[in-house]
């Protein structure tokens, strides 16, 4: 082979500052720390379903080399870093952070994943229950659902069809029916398709190139490589014609013969196609794909984003535009989704009002009129050209990603396109060709159509079957004869056209010249307005990021008809809460035809919604057009006239949304319980959707005008802007606002939490919403007290140092669930530490139990941990906390968290560095007992979320079960705050659902310190 071959330097983006070689090793294993292997799901036998997945999770279980199962887990936690993998249909990758100084040994770790991992008998037949429990926490989310009908749609022979998660009957009790030894299969499996050939190897570190080389060649030199093809095991049964080893997946997709996506979707037997899916949660959406030869070999012309680009346009003329007129829809997407199976599913996926869940085939018959505007005319080159100039400004002006996500995305596309287009791939098109979009367009058609329609309408009819695994319900319906015939001959639709050229396209990509500011600065400061401003050059980019928060006087006194809770306080009413949010949707959705989609389409991005202070509107992109738009929106906003038709609509959306919330996971449960129970004022989204039904929209058009009369705006400005610009910009703000008054100092809203009784145990007990989750969750939150930077370095310093030990105890060796996790936590002015934990097998109490258990084991470890080890973590949190912002919007984010709680700490993380190094381990243990084990001093709330098969505890079997006996508990309280006493142990109190305002009645709030403004 040329030498010069081995070596290559992809096309990279104009702002990109790293350095990138592109080589091929020896043994084909490309190096540039992410590994992707090319066996996914496709791969699975059909003997055990989900075994590519499952050997994802088993590699982190012990190499020969380094034995300790999550090791690899624990050494890169305690260097700064984080790791996960993931499986797909035709990729397994497996991805590490670590800190700097660490990259050498954590790549030796890792590289034995793919050299000599165990597969022990003991960890495989455990971690089957940490796959389950991943499966059972998805059982019931409905876009698992939908991927599961997906799969039984397809042709039974081809692996598409199979599940893929994984669960203990695919994993264990199926084969075991069947005499087959799984840990056999695992490993023989391994031994197949884990070949250095197939695998991409991304790593990036502060070395050299010449180092970074040095040091991966001999590490993954060892990886065998059996050569072998890049298709998937059963593929040469649906090709028999082609060659035994393919390597070059672009070549063979130019083949004619060569069309895999009618062997997922065989044409009449497949497509067209008409299923019916009833949802877990209430929502109504069609969606309409079309099976079509994948356009992966087609990345330099990119037919399916000119195509996807006009379908799911949303501007005047659009299809979206139509069906929200007539108030059938609120979104559409079209383009390209998945590339699977060699098969690019191109869809157009709308989100159905109630009314247009009766109009699906008026719907698909609009669908097809487009495509045949579309279709009449030839492409359009300058839409092209508009696209391609787009995507080219995309692409020279990357926002930098993490390092982690960096080589993750990259190890991926090494799969996809050729080393020169690893990095420029997704983002940019070369040529002109009208003939491949013409190619794809002629795809899209009735016949070759697949739709699936998701309601709650469908509930209980006869025709209904259960898929096999997740048990989701679908039904496949007749396609009416006439209807589908008349899809092949339409009349025009004369109202819709093609876009018009986008205004927003900027031309000026210069900096800001004036000097570099280090942390936001004060510019304006008066009573209408707060204006920080930055100007930061660092990432070389031509944008702007800007925050506007409207702190409004919502006062309600005079209108008794309109508010249920009297007050005069600004937040008090979930009803205001509900207003303010529908009226910030309502101004976004009124934005959108004219105005927000071709800013969106050219780089700026704005969102406009409700928050705890008021209205808040954030917005970015090119300095030259950000502030326009900016004007725009406010001016709207300030003019704002309601339709009733729009407003009907938004408000039976917003409130479906949130009684859907009722179908979260435990997690999210246990989360925004938590908020209610705790906060002084938090309005849950039931609450609010309550609220919300009495409105009515001439109450909104009364409320509007009120809202804006006396306000405060506070603005963060931050990125390539010149000062007087960010003044004139903010001036044109308040002024467009139609001369508001200022807030008075004490109308400024504050948010405070409650203060837990030392030495108490405070449970919240609830069920499940979602009826069919079996799941059960603790959430429960340690409380250390008002945050200072001291107790904030060592609650997260201590949260670090015990999360890989909880999860190897809790996770690995007991497998309670797959969701296991400790982390700090900051509620306001307060900080402590979290445990969470997820089980479909067992109830709350004995998680809990299980937990305590830990705790005490855990002090052992804490008391033993020498000097060593501790300034082994302090290194570890030192180099996450030095970290810089890796692009604006984050650090835009972090400033604005400081502004908002106008605490104003800007250089918090440098601080917190400096304080890390005066941490001892006696202060560590001191808090440790204090914050978590002294059950005297501790301050522990604990939010359990029964699963639906279970009942709740009383008051008596939780104490039984805190105390290990059912002796001597007494009872000090009835009602729905009860509480008791463990004899020579803790008080217990319960709250119950809906009594959470009952239990903050007694109790004080930590206190607020004094703030500025
Ligand atoms: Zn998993």
């Amino acid at each position: 082979m040329d030498s010069k071959m081995l070596r290559l330097t992809p096309t990279k983006s104009q702002s990109d500052k790293r350095q990138y070689r592109w080589l091929k090793l020896q043994n084909e294993l490309e190096a540039a720390a992410s590994l992707c292997v090319r066996c996914g799901h496709l791969w699975n036998p059909p003997q055990v379903q989900g075994l590519a997945h499952f050997l994802e999770h088993m590699l982190f279980l012990g190499t020969e080399k380094y034995p300790i199962e999550n090791s690899f887990q624990a050494f890169v936690k305690e260097n700064g870093g984080s790791l996960n993998a993931y499986t797909s249909y035709e990729e397994t990758c497996f991805h590490f952070e670590v800190g700097k100084d660490s990259l050498m040994p954590s790549l030796d770790r890792f590289s034995q994943f793919f050299i000599c991992p165990t597969f022990t008998q003991s960890a495989t037949d455990r971690e089957m229950n940490a796959v389950n429990s991943e499966f059972e926490g998805n059982r019931n989310s409905d876009s698992w659902r939908y991927t599961a009908i997906s799969h039984s749609i397809a042709e039974p022979s081809h692996p598409y069809s199979q599940f893929v998660v994984g669960n203990l009957k695919s994993l264990r009790d199926d084969p075991k029916d069947k005499g087959i030894d799984v840990r056999a299969f695992l490993i023989d499996f391994y031994n197949k398709y884990y070949s250095a050939n197939v695998m991409k190897l991304c790593v990036l570190g502060n070395e050299t190139l010449d180092e970074l080389e040095a040091m991966v060649t001999p590490m993954f030199a060892p990886v065998v490589n059996r050569n072998i093809s890049k298709l998937y095991p059963t593929h040469h049964q649906f090709f028999p014609h082609l060659p035994e080893k393919v390597f070059d997946l672009h070549e063979l997709l130019k083949r004619p013969d060569y069309q895999p996506h009618r062997i997922v979707f065989p044409q009449e037997k497949c497509t067209p196609g008409w299923y019916n899916m009833v949802p877990k949660s209430d929502t109504n959406s069609l969606r309409l794909s079309w099976p079509c030869k994948t356009t992966l070999h087609e990345y330099e012309t990119k037919p399916e984003r000119y195509l996807g680009h006009l379908l799911g346009h949303e501007a005047t003329g659009s299809l979206f535009a139509l069906l929200k007129r007539l108030g059938w829809v609120t979104q559409l997407v079209a383009g390209n989704f998945g590339n699977v199976a060699d098969v690019s599913m191109f869809c157009c996926n709308v989100a159905l009002t109630l009314q247009g869940k009766d109009k699906v085939k008026e719907i698909i018959t609009m669908i097809y009129q487009y495509l045949n505007l579309l279709k009449s005319q030839p492409p359009q080159e300058w839409v092209f050209e508009e696209l391609r100039a787009m995507m080219q400004m995309d692409f020279n002006f990357l926002e930098k990603n993490s390092s982690g996500s960096h080589t993750r995305e990259l190890s991926s596309r090494m799969q996809q396109y050729p080393p020169k287009d690893i990095l420029s791939g997704p983002y940019l098109v070369h040529d002109w060709d009208a003939g491949s979009i013409d190619r794809l367009l002629n795809e899209l058609t009735p016949e070759n159509m697949l739709i699936i329609v998701t309601s709650k309408d469908f509930e209980g009819s006869p025709g209904l079957k259960a898929e096999q695994w997740f048990g989701a319900e679908y039904e496949p319906v007749k396609i009416d004869g006439d209807f589908f015939e008349g899809l092949k001959h339409l009349e025009p639709n004369g109202q819709f056209s093609i876009p018009v050229p986008n205004p927003f396209i900027p031309k000026d990509f210069t900096l800001n010249p004036e000097e570099t500011t280090p942390h936001p600065q004060l510019i304006v400061d008066t009573p209408l307005l707060s204006l920080f401003w930055r100007n930061d050059n660092r990432f070389n980019m031509p944008k702007t990021h800007l925050m506007i928060l409207v702190r409004p006087e919502i006062s309600t006194k005079s209108d008794v008809d309109i508010v249920q809770f009297m007050s005069d306080e600004s937040y008090s009413s979930p009803m205001n809460a509900a207003m303010i949010t529908i009226f910030a949707q309502l101004c976004s959705d009124s934005l959108n035809e004219e105005l927000s989609y071709y800013a969106e389409l050219a780089g700026l991005a704005f969102h406009l919604s409700f928050c705890f202070e008021g209205l808040q509107l954030e917005a970015t992109g090119y300095s030259e057009k950000v502030g326009v738009v900016v004007e725009q929106i406010v001016e709207r906003m300030s003019k704002f006239q309601v339709k009733e038709e729009r407003y009907r609509i938004l408000k039976e959306q917003i409130m479906r949304d949130w009684d859907n919330q009722k179908t979260e996971n435990g997690t999210r449960r246990a989360q925004s319980l938590c908020m209610e129970t705790i906060f002084e004022k938090y309005w849950s989204s039931q609450q609010k959707r309550d609220a919300l039904t009495d409105v009515t929209f001439e109450d909104l058009q009364r409320f509007i005008p009120k809202l804006l009369g006396r306000l405060k705006v506070v603005s963060l400005v931050q990125g390539s802007m010149r000062k007087s610009h960010a003044v004139q910009l903010l001036n044109n703000v308040i002024h467009s606002l139609n001369g508001p008054k200022p807030l008075l100092p004490a109308q400024i809203p504050e948010r405070r939490i409650i203060k837990l009784t030392k030495g108490c145990n405070y449970y919240h007990l609830s069920n499940i919403s979602n009826e069919h989750d079996k799941n059960s969750t603790i959430w429960s939150f340690y409380n250390a007290g008002i945050k200072s930077l001291r107790l904030c370095v060592l609650v997260e310093l201590l949260a670090n140092i015990m999360e890989v030990p909880l999860y190897n105890t809790l996770r690995t060796q007991e497998q309670l669930g797959y969701i296991v996790t400790s982390l700090h936590q900051s509620h306001v002015n307060t900080i402590g530490i979290s445990v969470v934990i997820q089980s479909h097998h067992t109830a709350p109490t004995g998680l809990d139990a299980r937990v305590e258990a830990f705790f005490s084991s855990f002090k052992e470890s804490l008391d033993r941990i020498t000097e060593e080890e501790l300034q082994s973590y302090v290194k570890s949190l030192r180099s996450i906390k030095s970290q810089k912002f890796h692009k604006l919007g984050e650090e835009i984010g972090f400033n604005w968290l400081e502004i908002c709680s106008r605490e104003y700490f800007f250089d918090r993380k440098k601080k917190f560095v400096e304080e890390l190094s005066r941490v001892s381990k006696s202060d560590l243990v001191e808090l440790y007992d204090v914050m978590i084990l002294n059950r005297e001093t501790r301050r522990k709330i604990s939010w359990h979320v029964y699963g639906c098969d279970r009942e709740i505890s009383s008051l008596e079997e939780l104490m039984t079960s805190l105390s290990g006996n059912s002796e001597g508990h007494k009872e000090l309280r009835r009602g729905p705050t009860q509480r008791g006493k463990i004899e020579g142990g803790p008080t217990v109190q319960l709250i119950r659902s809906g009594q959470e305002y009952l239990f903050r009645r007694e109790l004080p709030y930590y206190p607020i310190g004094e703030k500025k403004e």
